[in-house]
């Protein structure tokens, strides 16, 4: 028989105060279940492709307003005459790289641009991702963005996929998803989107790396112009209402 001292030490469970938490953030909850349904549906995307920080680098700025396709033949052809280190480009002849990268079009405009990131990268870092992987990110950041010609875009696609940074890409796909889900203003600009998401998920590089990924997928696939929500993954989250378009 228990001592009647141990018993009075250990109150019933009904004697427990509910101990309050803190709110629960329904906007993350459902951001994770649009992002795990996107990854059953179209698995690991593995983005972004290249085969150094500088090549991937290289690769945001040269898809600009243009096809991935064509942006790779750019990449390929810089790789192709041994120009994707930031002091192999910086010393070429601005002719060469311009021929090099004519199939990702504008291509004099994105020489410039190339050459002007590559000049930022040397003077700041040396040349070195590992510089701006350490550094504060929201001054490196305002440093990139004043680099002519590099928009928020472009940016975060170079601090997210070449140095690892937590940046969401808020692309034109995870706007549209996220305005037709109700989960944004439909007239949401990049800031606004690539804030939101970024306050209300974990800070985690992989996470964003993934999630703009499987948007992109989504975007293509489903959420076009005229959205295929009947065949889509994440129909569910509309919960019986019709997307906002
Ligand atoms: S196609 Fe429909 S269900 Fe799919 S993401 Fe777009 S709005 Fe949502």
């Amino acid at each position: 028989m228990m001592a009647p001292s141990m018993r009075s030490a250990r109150p019933a469970l009904s004697a427990w105060r509910r101990i309050p938490g803190p709110p629960r953030d329904l906007v993350r909850a459902r951001l994770l279940r649009l992002y795990r349904g996107l990854l059953r549906r179209f698995g690991p995307q593995g983005w972004w492709p290249g085969r150094s920080p500088f090549e991937i680098a290289a690769g945001a700025i040269l898809t600009q307003h243009t096809a991935w396709s064509q942006a790779a033949r750019a990449v390929a052809a810089l790789r192709a005459r041994r120009l994707l280190t930031p002091r192999a480009l910086a010393a070429a002849p601005e002719g060469v790289v311009a021929e090099a990268i004519r199939p990702a079009g504008t291509y004099r405009l994105k020489t410039r641009r190339l050459r002007g990131f590559t000049a930022w990268l040397l003077a700041r870092f040396g040349g070195r991702f590992e510089g701006m992987r350490r550094a504060p990110l929201g001054p490196v950041r305002r440093e990139l963005l004043a680099v002519p010609g590099l928009g928020p875009e472009t940016v975060d696609a170079i601090l997210l996929y070449a140095a690892g940074r937590p940046v969401f890409v808020a692309d034109a796909y995870a706007r549209r998803v996220l305005a037709r889900h109700r989960l944004l203003a439909r007239t949401a600009d990049y800031e606004t989107a690539r804030e939101f998401v970024q306050a209300h998920l974990p800070s985690d590089p992989a996470l964003f790396n993934e999630l703009h990924a499987l948007l992109v997928a989504v975007g293509k696939t489903y959420c076009r112009a005229i959205p295929l929500c009947a065949a889509c993954p994440l129909r569910r989250d509309l919960a019986g209402r019709p997307p906002r378009l």
